[in-house]
């Protein structure tokens, strides 16, 4: 088996043979068996930078193409991380974390006072960067939005960097604001700009509301009021939920009680969630039954999680401060993975690669039996609940973008950080390397 690296891929038009794709992956469903990990071996024909067939290996009709030989590798699509904070990561060793979710607020926003364009893009671009030589095609990222910030800084930084990005990593911004400013001017005046930005209405539900005195009750009509802004224009919305210890604020059933008596039309995502793994069985089904029941998309984000939850100095953690995934897949809602906070006040630890995200989930939520329930959450689910189109998925008639392993199996590609993976964008091999740290010395 010659060494994966030395792997020729030609430029634009290919035959890809003997590639071991997991079922999941490919968007017309499998091709030809699968094997006891959930993947296929297919041949994959790739003329002009887009996957013109996928058959059975083998079955490819006779081609000029010059030929790839994966050898039984892995072949991923590129993945989406539909959860990150880019306009305030990579900003270790000027912020130090201290480990609480009250730190991440109070740090932050002393952070923000060196927010300026230059700034701001500067750490947002080191961001793609690392995102796009590990293969993530598709960022959503949520930006903070005081009044005072997002229309003259981050939001012009943001525009900037999808029109440069675009078609590498293809970029969606949320709104993130508390929820109480839907009862002033800004709340309007956020979901206009989110809306002429083709973003999402973001806001915060969880207890950190509680420092603002928000109460269950005020909860319901603050959603409300949040959820006629995106209503008024067609926009989907994305929550930050119950990210604490505590149930004395249990917002996700609120929630989902609150898309129904709207009736609200858009995509809803729940992200975090942490609180409902804390919740008697009975009180968690009846949630989960009233998720199903409001078409709730969820998005976890255990490596922050981990390092925040149930933090005390000196003291090991008692619970692993994760949603219910595997209850919420069962119940057959879509559940994603994210990166979430990356070197920032939060989590000072992330370098954009979902593909150790992934790995990272598998272990903390036992999403091993088998791995092939973990992938979708990383590329087909949160391609569905963002809208991706095709990215997520290796599709005919879409762009050649794929993820070469080295591991020829499911296993072995959780067992080592696949450095050495191969990243494929439109039927060509992406060059590009990590970018060097030292890049950010000039922001710190
Ligand atoms: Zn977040």
């Amino acid at each position: 088996m010659a060494s994966h690296k030395d792997l020729g891929v030609p430029e634009g038009s290919f035959l890809l043979t003997r590639a071991r794709v997991p079922a999941c992956f490919l968007a017309g469903g499998p091709a030809g068996a699968t094997d006891a990990e959930g993947s296929c071996l297919v041949d994959i024909v790739v003329a002009n930078g887009v996957v013109d067939g996928i058959v059975p290996s083998g079955q490819a009709s006779a081609t000029d193409l010059p030929t790839v030989d994966a050898e039984g590798r892995q072949v991923w699509a590129t993945l989406i991380d539909m959860h990150t904070h880019l306009d305030k990561g990579q900003v270790i060793p000027r912020a130090t974390p201290d480990g609480t979710l009250e730190g991440g607020v109070r740090l932050t926003m002393a952070d923000r006072k060196r927010w300026t364009h230059e700034d701001i893009a500067a750490r947002m671009r080191f961001a793609l960067k690392c995102a796009y030589s590990h293969g993530v095609s598709t960022i959503r990222t949520h930006l903070d939005s005081p009044e005072e910030w997002l229309p003259r800084r981050s939001l012009p930084v943001f525009r900037e960097l999808r029109s440069e990005w675009a078609g590498k990593v293809d970029l969606q911004a949320v709104g993130l604001a508390p929820l109480s400013i839907f009862k002033t001017d800004w709340g309007n005046t956020l979901a206009d700009l989110m809306a002429e930005s083709g973003g999402v209405l973001g806001g915060v539900t969880d207890a950190l509301g509680v420092y603002e005195g928000l109460a269950d009750e005020a909860l319901d009509g603050l959603l409300d009021l949040f959820l006629d802004a995106a209503t008024d224009r067609g926009l989907d919305v994305d929550l930050h939920v119950d990210q604490t210890e505590s149930l004395d604020l249990f917002a996700l059933p609120r929630i989902a009680a609150a898309v129904m008596r709207k009736k609200f039309k858009g995509r809803v995502v729940v992200g975090h969630c942490v609180s409902l793994a804390l919740a008697p069985e009975d009180v968690a089904e009846r949630t989960i039954r009233m998720a199903v029941d409001a078409g709730l998309h969820f998005v976890t984000l255990p490596t922050p999680m981990v390092y925040l939850q149930d933090r005390k100095p000196n003291r090991t953690p008692r619970w692993r401060g994760v949603t219910l995934a595997h209850e919420l897949l069962d119940a057959g809602l879509k559940v994603a993975i994210g990166g979430d906070n990356c070197r920032d006040a939060w989590f000072p630890f992330g370098d954009h690669d979902m593909l150790d995200t992934l790995q990272q989930s598998v272990r903390i939520f036992q999403l091993d039996n088998p791995i092939a329930k973990a992938l979708p959450m990383a590329g087909p689910m949160p391609s569905d609940i963002v809208g991706a189109g095709h990215q997520g998925r290796i599709a005919v008639g879409a762009p050649a973008d794929f993820i070469l392993l080295s591991a020829r199996t499911l296993n072995e590609a959780m067992c080592r950080p696949q450095a050495d993976r191969i990243v494929v964008r439109n039927g060509r091999r992406v060059t590009e390397t990590l970018p060097d740290y030292a890049e950010l010395d000039a922001v710190m």
